[in-house]
Order: C-alpha cells, then structure tokens, then sequence
C-alpha cells in the first residue's frame, strides 16, 4: 500500500507542470525591478510576484530619503533634536549597517549623507570641494557617531547635521524581503532583480542554476541601462555581450562600481561611493559583484569593498563564509580578479 501510495505521489510530481512568470520591469527604489517566480500553478505564481513587488515599493518608502514622509527622512530632520522611534525593520537596518561598517573597518558607512552631498553638489558646478567644506563634513559622519536605542527601536544623532543614505543597503534588504514573500506565497523559485542586485532561490524551469550574466564595465557606457549583472532568462543576452556569467541557486549577486554613477570634477572622475576615511573620493575598482547567501550581504559589502580596493578588499572576502568576490581592477583591461572560491559560481 505504502509503495503504491508512494508511487502514484512521484507520477503526480512528474506529471505536474511548473509554471513560470515574469513580472516585466518596474521602476521602483530609483532603478529597474524585475521578479521572476516558478510555482506549480499560475495563480500561485501572480500571487508570489505580487507579494514580491509589494515588499519592494513598501521598503522604498520607509527607506527612500528622496521622499520627505519616509521614515528615513524623519530621521534625518529630527535625530539631533530627540531620539527617534523607528520600526523593528528600519531598526534591523541600522544595526546590522553597524554590523558591516564594524566589519569592513568603517568602509561601509551609512553616515555618509553629509560627504554625498557635498560630492554630488561638486559634480553638478564642475567645483572641487574646499578643504574647510570636506572636514565640515566629515566632522558630521562616523557609524560611532550613529546611536543605536534596541530597547526603544529609537536613533538618535550625536552630532547636528548628520545624514544616513541607505543608498548601499536598502536595494540588497528589500530583496531579502521580498524573497521571503515569494516564498511565503508558495513560490518554489524565484529571482528579484533590483538595479542589477539579484537573488534566486529555488530552480528555474526547466534549468539547474539561474544564469545571470556580469557586464564589462570597459563595454558599458553611462548611457547603458542601470544593468550591471542581468538575467540571461530565455536567451535575454547573448554570451558576448557579458564579461561573464554565474550560475546560482539559493544565492545573491550584487554589483558596485563607479562607472555608471560618477562626477567629473576639472576632467576627474570622482565615483558616488565614497571613502569616509580619505577626503578625496576618486575611487580604485571600476567594479565590485560579491556573491553571498543574502542579498543584504552582497549589496553592503559590494559597496565596502569598492572603498577598500582591491587588495583590502579581497583578503576581506576571503575571510567571510559563503562570500565570494569577482573584481575588475583596471579601466582598460577588464581581466577580472577573484576570490578562491568564485570559479565555483563561474560557468565559463
Ligand atoms: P551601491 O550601488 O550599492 O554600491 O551603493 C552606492 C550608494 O551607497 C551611493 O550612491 C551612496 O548613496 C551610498 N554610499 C556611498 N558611499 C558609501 C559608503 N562608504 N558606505 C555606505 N554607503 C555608501
Ligand atoms: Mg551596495
């Protein structure tokens, strides 16, 4: 009885159909969204790329400071004057930002508002930055500087004018989230794409890895699509068109670099991500993919190992478990270099 009883459950899973959906793009968090979801019916399906795309547009608006009634941007306005009671996620955000900058070495730096500004206000008047205007900055921008209440869920600021940009976080947490979603509504696969930040779980329909091709920054120009690593599903692109590509299952792939968001400054490039310690914010790597369970992990220390170039950077890596990093040194040779274990990721 039990064999047959067993049998016909292994005819009724091979005979099932698995169904997999694309959500096309959505322009949330600034950039490009895109979720894919495999599930055993279509309904299923819709229902975990929705829940996915909700969990997106809901963690851009706690954590986006271009919208003023965020709770980011309350924080902003009012975390000198009093502490400020946040919710238990934009909390875990802030602890586990801690977290990185501890881990990084204060490379990873969500305080970095105040230096942001002043670059990207450089940029826009072709104007170096007066030393007086950097060290105003930097005296308002620190993670020590950053106070952390878990008792209250509250922030506070310990000195006037600070800034947090959860610019090299929040893309990498709002994947996690809506992963978690996807799953939560019975998908048995999935991939989130945001900006070119990616995590899958489960299988791909009728494939063993999900594929997704790493651009050569040398090829791309900052009129290119915000795309830095893309899905190759159903052929997308084609295989001379990327540096690379990955395969993965049950892994985020996240990828920083300068070479589409940059300032020039008298003819000097000067990348958006920026080196809290050093008051020039010109920057070594072109591009920076880490590959790591989470997509929170791959996001943050992506953009931490951008500031701590390559050789920092890959000892860096090469301690974390289940992390991996493929970095392109140079601006005219796009031979990558990477850790130990990335050739595992690397398809050809
Ligand atoms: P990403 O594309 O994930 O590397 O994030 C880059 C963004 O993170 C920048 O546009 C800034 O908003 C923010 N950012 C810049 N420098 C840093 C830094 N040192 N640590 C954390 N976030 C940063
Ligand atoms: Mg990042």
């Amino acid at each position: 009885m039990a064999c047959l009883i067993a049998g016909f459950w292994l005819v009724t899973r091979l005979t099932r159909r698995t169904v997999q959906l694309d959500s096309g793009y959505h322009i949330v968090m600034g950039t490009y969204a895109r979720i894919v979801a495999v599930a055993e019916e279509s309904q299923t399906a819709v229902r975990s790329i929705d829940a996915g795309l909700k969990q997106l547009t809901r963690i851009d608006c706690v954590m986006s400071d271009y919208k003023p009634d965020s709770q980011l941007s309350k924080v902003n306005r009012d975390a000198y004057k009093r502490p400020v009671k946040v919710s238990r996620e934009l909390f875990e955000v802030f602890a586990r930002s801690t977290e990185f900058s501890k881990q990084t070495d204060g490379a990873f730096d969500i305080t970095v508002g105040p230096l942001v500004d002043l670059w990207r206000q450089a940029g826009e008047a072709n104007q170096m930055p007066t030393e007086q205007q950097i060290v105003d900055a930097e005296a308002r921008v620190g993670y020590t500087k950053l106070l952390l209440d878990a008792s209250e869920n509250s922030v506070r600021f310990a000195v006037e004018g600070m800034r947090l940009d959860l610019g090299g976080i929040a893309k990498g947490y709002a994947i996690d989230k809506a992963v978690e979603a996807m799953k939560k509504s019975g998908a048995t696969g999935g991939m989130v794409d945001v900006g070119g930040d990616i995590r899958c779980f489960g299988l791909p329909k009728n494939r063993k890895h999900w594929l997704v091709g790493l651009q050569d920054p040398n090829e791309l120009g900052p009129e290119d699509p915000n795309q830095r690593v893309l899905w190759l599903g159903a052929g997308a692109i084609e295989a001379e068109q990327t540096l690379m590509r990955l395969k993965l299952n049950d892994a985020a792939v996240a990828t920083s670099g300068d070479y589409q968001r940059f300032a020039v400054i008298d003819g000097r490039k000067f990348s958006h991500i920026i080196n809290t310690q050093t008051p020039a914010a010109e920057s070594e790597l072109p591009s920076v993919t880490i590959i790591a369970p989470t997509a929170v992990e791959a996001d943050a220390l992506a953009t931490a190992v951008t500031v701590l170039g390559a050789e920092k950077g890959l000892t860096l890596i090469e301690q974390c478990q289940g992390v991996e990093a493929i970095l392109i040194s140079s601006r005219t040779d796009s031979k990558p270099i990477a850790t130990s274990g990335a050739s595992t990721y690397i398809s050809r």
